[in-house]
């Protein structure tokens, strides 16, 4: 992926930079009519108020999975949302459940290369999606948020063919240069979430706090 033209602080120049590598990848703009259905849908599950004027992405896996991307940038006024009440995520929906959710993207430097990354990632695992690793199942697994630690993993449920469920790792057969792009932000996060308990704050940036009891409007 030809990514060095998104290093730095986010630009609208570098959105169309990033625009450009969305549909080389296989993504494509979402319509209006999608996002509000995609959105109320999730009913209120979604990361955060959406008023659908931003430029959303979307592919859709052939397993079921779409993998949505949501920018930041609102298309019709050239510009990106401000800074502070504003974040980029990604997301795995299917049967419009949430399957996955990353962690808020915050708008500082590298942003539209961080999302980028982790557009391609998303694709490759749903695109990857793998079979259960029981020999007379072989089923397509689901994606599973174990309870506990809430970690991301690969599932299947098949009583018929295994009495317990089986797993896979999240990253299960992820190229290496993902999962060590992985590992820095997953470390990122560890230190960050670390550093917000040892202050007492939450995770989750006012804005979206804030946010998160209005209706979804698109
Ligand atoms: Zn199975």
């Amino acid at each position: 992926m030809e990514t060095l033209h998104l290093k730095g602080f986010p630009t609208w120049e570098q959105f169309l930079e990033f625009d450009k590598l969305m549909k080389k990848i296989g993504f494509r703009l979402m319509i209006r009519d999608e996002i509000r259905e995609s959105l109320s849908r999730l009913e209120g599950k979604a990361p955060r108020h959406v008023t659908g004027k931003e430029v959303g992405y979307i592919w859709i896996s052939p397993f079921g999975y779409s993998v949505i991307i949501w920018t930041t940038a609102i298309w019709q006024e050239k510009r990106l949302r401000d800074i502070g009440e504003d974040a980029g995520w990604v997301i795995i929906v299917k049967d419009n459940k949430l399957s996955y959710c990353t962690r808020y993207f915050m708008r500082t430097g590298n942003f539209f290369l961080r999302l980028a990354r982790y557009a391609w990632i998303s694709k490759w695992k749903v695109e990857h999606n793998p079979s259960c690793p029981c020999e007379s199942c072989l089923k397509m697994m689901y994606i599973y948020r174990k309870r506990g630690t809430r970690q991301y993993m690969w599932r299947c449920d098949n009583r018929e063919a295994h009495q317990a469920p089986t797993f896979r790792s999240w990253d299960y057969e992820l190229p290496p240069n993902a999962k060590s792009f992985l590992e820095v932000r997953r470390s990122s996060t560890r230190k960050y979430n670390q550093k917000n308990k040892e202050e007492g704050k939450s995770p989750i940036p006012k804005a979206f706090t804030r946010k998160r009891k209005k209706t979804i409007k698109a």
